[in-house]
């Protein structure tokens, strides 16, 4: 078994927008794949009509595509253990539905949901298993040539597992080890419905994770109850043998910790709890996505890979590559994890410092767009490399802490509290002669004012940066002043200058 070469499955099912604790399952499936040199699949499991949304399909894959998540095959990536959608397995279901029944481990029920309500009503804690079957209309308690002629009459049914009760049922996890559960409190699960010819979430998941030649489960602590079904649905096909390691990873909790995160908290608290953007196609609601909200994606990955794990010491900043050699699935905590959306922030303000200006700079100019100034690209990328390190957490903060660079000061003002300090009874006589200095220059690069102006202020005394600061961005903020002039050229740097003395003389 030992010898089979690792395959893993993100398998969610197209009933919305893919939720943040998704991502993180696709994630750590991802990161295992990669570490094992093994293969990650992408299988959509659509067999609940019920609850199929349009577009969810496309919505997980295109949030994947973003994060650079990428699958080895599958719905869109395409493999030979195809079709990956389920909707399109049918036939191969009603086979292996087949099988249970002619071994007896599966049977048919004619039961309607009103006969059920009665039963429940009868019978305290009703549940269907080895207890209650005995008392219900099905091909254990009817003849088969009752069952053969509802089934010609056209009657629908549903096709049962047959759990056998009293018998503990041995859960291997990588997280949490031996989980035992005694067969006697699960119950007959529907395994198929004649009504739309569909198996049901377990018996589908079974069936494809071992034709599909799944080594390793790994998917989110909701799905723990549910897993002893699923060794015992294994054991009835004969398949033990190839029966996957299992991880149910732990639940992402409110990032105050008590219970379950949920969308409200996102809108409670402001922070998205999807990939991207998400127009609900039935309420017309529209949701924030982490890639709208102006996070990289190198950094959700990396906030996300230390909810419910971490590498055993200090480090926080971690490269795909980097989580892919030191993530370690035994090593993730049994306890849920609390979604600090704070520390979310916290690594995108890290990404952006580690980030090339050229590739921050197209988020930036969306904003200088939005605000009306087109600017060339190496303006932007310019302004970006300077203002970075302002320790901003989003591209969208740079605008309001740095548009004196496209705008110059409306008014200088005397209101402003650095304006007041800085420009004294000197400062009109000094930045006249400062900028009659710097007309002096041809070549307006950081190196040629500083040559000139760092001399001229030392054998005179004068401490010009703050007036000059007060005069190219009207108050206290802003780079090097030899930076900013620099960017804004001679031109518009003498220009501001001889603005402010006029305006405040
Ligand atoms: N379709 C299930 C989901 O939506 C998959 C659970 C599993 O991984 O077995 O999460």
């Amino acid at each position: 078994m030992s010898e089979r070469k690792v395959r893993v499955r993100f398998a969610p099912s197209p009933t919305g927008a893919l939720h943040i604790g998704g991502v993180r399952t696709a994630l750590y499936n991802y990161l295992f794949a990669r570490q094992h040199g093994g293969e990650l699949i992408f299988r959509i499991e659509d067999t609940d009509s019920t609850r199929f949304v349009p577009g969810a399909e496309e919505y997980i894959i295109e949030s994947f595509n973003w994060l650079g998540i990428k699958f080895d095959e599958g719905v869109s990536f395409g493999g030979d253990h195809g079709p990956y959608r389920q909707s399109e397995r049918r036939d191969i279901y009603k086979k292996y539905v087949k099988q249970l029944l002619d071994a007896g481990k599966a049977y048919i029920a004619f039961d309607t949901p009103e006969e059920l309500d009665a039963k429940r009503a009868e019978i305290q804690n009703f549940q269907y298993d080895a207890s209650t079957r005995g008392l219900m209309r099905n091909s254990l308690t009817l003849s088969s040539e009752e069952v053969d002629r509802l089934i010609a009459e056209g009657q629908q049914y549903v096709v049962r597992f047959k759990v056998e009760p009293n018998e503990d049922v041995h859960v291997d996890d990588m997280i949490r080890g031996d989980v035992v559960i005694n067969s006697s409190v699960l119950d007959d699960k529907v395994l198929y419905k004649s009504a739309d010819e569909l198996p049901t979430y377990h018996l589908a998941n079974i069936v494809d994770d071992h034709l599909m030649e799944v080594t390793h489960v790994i998917r989110g602590e909701e799905w723990l109850p549910s897993a002893p079904l699923h060794v015992l649905l294994y054991r009835a096909f004969g398949w033990a043998d190839t029966m996957p390691a299992f991880a149910h990873l732990p639940l992402l909790l409110k990032p105050d910790g008590k219970g379950k995160l949920s969308k409200r908290d996102g809108d409670r608290l402001g922070f998205p709890v999807f990939p991207l953007e998400w127009h609900d196609p039935k309420t017309g609601e529209v949701s924030s996505g982490y890639r709208e909200s102006g996070y990289l994606p190198e950094a959700v990955l990396n906030f996300l890979a230390l909810l419910g794990w971490n590498p055993g010491n200090d480090q926080e900043i971690m490269t795909l590559d980097e989580m892919v050699r030191l993530f370690d699935i035994t090593k993730c905590s049994k306890a849920g994890a609390k979604f600090d959306y704070v520390k979310g922030m916290w690594f995108n303000k890290e990404y952006i410092l580690m980030k090339d200006n050229k590739e921050l700079a197209p988020a930036f100019d969306k904003i200088l767009r939005e605000n009306g100034i087109e600017a060339p690209m190496e303006k932007v990328e310019a302004v970006v490399g300077m203002m970075k390190m302002k320790k901003i957490n989003f591209i969208k903060e740079l605008w309001p802490l740095c548009d004196f660079f496209f705008i110059a000061p409306k008014e200088y003002s005397r209101e402003d509290k650095f304006v007041r300090k800085n420009w004294g009874e000197q400062a009109a006589a000094d930045m006249t002669e400062l900028a009659d200095l710097l007309e002096g220059l041809d070549d307006f690069s950081v190196e040629a004012q500083k040559a000139l102006v760092d001399p001229w202020a030392e054998s005179t005394g004068k401490k010009p940066w703050n007036p000059w600061r007060v005069a190219l961005v009207g108050t206290g903020k802003g780079p090097d002043m030899y930076e900013l002039a620099a960017f804004l050229g001679k031109e518009e740097t003498i220009r501001r200058m001889r603005k402010a003395v006029e305006v405040l003389q």
